[in-house]
């Protein structure tokens, strides 16, 4: 293979650009990399990360991608040490008021004995979590989950690039063209950086550098939050594993409250049905609390703006499976820190990973909610496409980026009934 001498540049030192970069050191040593940020490595989307993994995905292709993924991190811890970054396999419990209520619309007997153990014996249930609401009837404990330290993660695989001679930039691309078979990049600064192959990994801001080669990714980006609060009651035991309610619901707001929001454009949607997917999680000594709702799509600002009422909304939704949380919802214990970041998605929720429309442009990117769990096998996968590797796993065409010429999966999205967001 002669790629000894091409540079390439991976635009963004998010997780999946820093992913991609060390893999590519892994597949060939001799090679040169330029991994350029416009701010600190791992600092935008993935500093807002929940930080959580599953292997348990709707779709085979994203089962198979995310247990790869665990296991590459899991490789990691391997090689560098287990010190390096924590990983904790906490669990996930999703919880639902419906024993027949399948999650994420597979039924439970499908993958029970691989993926999951279920609790339907509400006695069970209640002593094992006697936080939960007394009416809860289905508990499904995904076995191979947790959460990861990703800034840990991500810095250990960036200083290991860099020990392979990877070179990190500062700066903002702001321009690139195509010399004969070089890419010009033009930085803010007005630096320029000559190219063989791009890779694209800018996290919501794909479709700008696509925009600079005449293109675009079919993404959109929606804001989502998470809050974390102290719990001076202790209302969370520290072992609860990371707990999703599964199920709908509108929010059981007073008769006052009704009125007012009906009376407010900008509140209405607050009485609408909320989708399940609400988690709560232990954090330190305080919960963190997310519940990616918010479906209306955006096109991406660095500096992100807060919502009216977001901790509220969701203590309220909380109390439906831990009852006890409504006692912070008009007392909202402080410090309260909010945070926001972008789900950047395809329709389907798969990743858009490997060769675009121009000939040595790459992309890594449309990880929505599940970048950090998946980084490590986005990033290899990426780096075998960079490298024109032949062996690709099976989920390789399912995140093709032309993979919408394909009818076969076109047909398997046209079918998709769950799309696993959380
Ligand atoms: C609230 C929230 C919770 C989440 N929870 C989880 C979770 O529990 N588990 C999980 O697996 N995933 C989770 N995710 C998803 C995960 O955080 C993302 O999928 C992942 O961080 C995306 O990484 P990235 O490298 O693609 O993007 P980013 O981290 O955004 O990196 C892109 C980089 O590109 C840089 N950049 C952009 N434009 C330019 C330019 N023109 N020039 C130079 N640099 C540029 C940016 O500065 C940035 O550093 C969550 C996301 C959010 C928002």
């Amino acid at each position: 293979m002669q790629t000894t001498n091409k540079t390439i540049v991976i635009c963004g030192a998010g997780i999946a650009g820093i992913a991609t970069a060390y893999y590519l050191t892994k597949l060939n040593n001799k090679l040169n990399i330029i991994l350029i940020d416009k701010n600190q490595p791992l600092s935008f989307t993935t500093s807002k990360s929940g930080e959580n993994f599953r292997d348990f995905w709707p779709q085979k292709c994203m089962r198979e991608f995310a247990s790869h993924s665990i296991r590459l991190m899991e490789d990691l811890k391997d090689d560098y040490g287990h010190d390096t970054f924590k990983m904790s396999f906490s669990g996930y419990n999703f919880v639902s008021h419906d024993k027949e209520k399948p999650i994420f619309s597979i039924n439970s007997n499908e993958h029970s004995e691989e993926y999951f153990e279920e609790i339907t014996d509400t006695t069970t249930i209640l002593n094992k979590h006697a936080y939960l609401s007394k009416s809860v009837e289905k508990i499904i404990s995904i076995k191979n989950a947790g959460n990861i330290d990703v800034y840990a993660m991500g810095s250990l695989m960036l200083k290991e690039s860099k020990k392979i001679g990877v070179k990190q930039l500062q700066g903002e691309v702001v321009a690139i063209e195509k010399k004969e078979s070089k890419f010009l990049l033009i930085l803010a600064s007005k630096k320029t950086i000559s190219a063989d192959q791009v890779v694209i990994a800018t996290g919501p801001f794909i479709n700008n550098i696509a925009n600079m080669l005449g293109f675009q990714f079919p993404i959109e980006n929606t804001l989502q939050r998470k809050f974390i609060i102290p719990d001076p009651k202790n209302i969370i035991p520290r072992d609860m594993p990371f707990t999703i309610y599964a199920d709908a619901q509108h929010l059981n707001w007073s008769e006052e409250e009704r009125t007012f929001f009906a009376s407010e454009e900008k509140y209405k949607n607050l009485l609408d049905e909320f989708p399940g997917g609400l988690h709560i999680k232990p954090e330190g000594e305080g919960i963190k609390l997310g519940w990616a709702f918010n479906r209306h799509t955006e096109i991406p600002k660095w500096e992100t703006s807060q919502a009216d009422f977001f901790p509220q909304v969701v203590l309220k939704g909380a109390s439906r499976f831990i009852p006890r949380l409504i006692e912070y919802e008009n007392d909202v214990p402080t410090p309260l820190i909010q945070y926001a970041g972008y789900y950047t998605r395809t329709k389907e929720n798969w990743p858009l990973i490997g060769p675009t429309k121009i000939p040595d442009v790459f992309v890594i990117g449309a990880l929505a909610g599940y970048g950090t769990m998946s980084a490590c096998a986005a990033g290899q996968l990426c780096a075998k496409y960079v490298l024109n590797e032949t062996e690709l796993p099976d989920y390789a065409d399912y995140f093709h980026p032309m993979k919408y010429q394909n009818p076969a999966i076109v047909k398997e999205i046209k079918e998709i009934k769950s799309d696993g967001q959380l």
